[in-house]
């Protein structure tokens, strides 16, 4: 299927697309080829395959690596952005899978969040500053509101149910939650889905200055709801939604040709007033 291995000079690619479980391969790239990125922090998750969609160069980068070899705790999320950042990325749509803490987010759904809250305990670094430079960036809006106005609206125009805001909470895993701490992220930090990945992939997006935003796919309800869910409802919800998810990547992609327009979000000015 692909033409080989390359190595990245002068391969570029302007959308990056950051795929999580069930979703390895993207599907809807024309004249792929897998390209193998090293960068400071070590290897990405895998290969990343660039190719095109319509007339706009994207990277895909599986997040877990193919066959899933990465839980998420062990993922190196600084060389996944990294690696997309010095292949010229300028949007990352990072797409995963969640479980819902509300009776209304259900699954098949898909979520666009707003927020979260970083339940993690131990992803290493968390930044690309470690020093000597310090760097804070602001996490009050933590994703671009552009990316985010069109994956809702791409969405919705296929005729899928889509949230528009949601606050996702991110655990450390690789276990799920408890009883009582599903009752905790529910009922007292208000939180509407919950996941794994997505820190500190959005910081280091941010700090890399790249817009970025997630399409979150709604696969079950999480321990709370008490009502047990077996693994193949799963598998199914997931393989209905990751053909979905590629068609609103298929819509969303050709969109994103331009550069990002810093009139419609800040994402590419991270860094401006955050350098100690
Ligand atoms: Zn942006």
């Amino acid at each position: 299927m692909f033409g080989g291995i390359v190595r990245p000079e002068g391969v570029r690619a302007h959308v990056g697309i950051i795929g999580g479980s069930g979703l390895y391969d993207p599907g809807i790239v024309e004249e792929p080829v897998e390209v193998r990125v090293s960068t400071p922090y070590g290897n990405p998750s895998d290969f990343i395959i660039v190719g095109r969609v319509g007339d706009v160069s994207v990277a895909f980068l599986p997040r877990h690596g193919r066959g899933h070899r990465y839980p998420p705790h062990a993922i190196n999320y600084r060389a996944n952005i990294w690696a997309l950042k010095a292949l010229g990325v300028k949007w990352v749509i990072s797409v995963s899978a969640v479980g819902s803490l509300r009776e209304d987010y259900r699954p098949g759904d898909f979520v666009v969040p707003d927020q979260f809250i970083d339940m993690t305990k131990n992803r290493g670094s968390y930044t690309f500053f470690d020093g000597p430079i310090t760097v804070h960036v602001s996490m009050a809006d933590p994703f671009c509101e552009d990316l985010r106005r069109r994956l809702i609206e791409a969405a919705r125009g296929l005729g899928y149910t889509v949230h528009s805001s949601g606050t996702y909470i991110c655990i450390e895993g690789p276990r799920f939650s408890t009883r009582a701490e599903s009752r905790v992220w529910r009922e007292v930090f208000k939180a509407d889905i919950i996941g794994m990945t997505l820190v500190p992939e959005v910081n280091l997006a941010c700090e890399a200055q790249m817009c970025y935003a997630t399409l979150a796919m709604v696969t079950d309800y999480d321990v709370w709801a008490e009502r047990p869910v077996t693994a193949a409802e799963v598998e199914k919800v997931m393989k209905q939604n990751v053909e979905r998810a590629r068609e609103i990547l298929y819509r969303v992609i050709p969109q994103l040709k331009g550069d990002p327009d810093p009139g419609m979000c800040s994402c590419c000015r991270a860094l401006e007033h955050a350098v100690v």
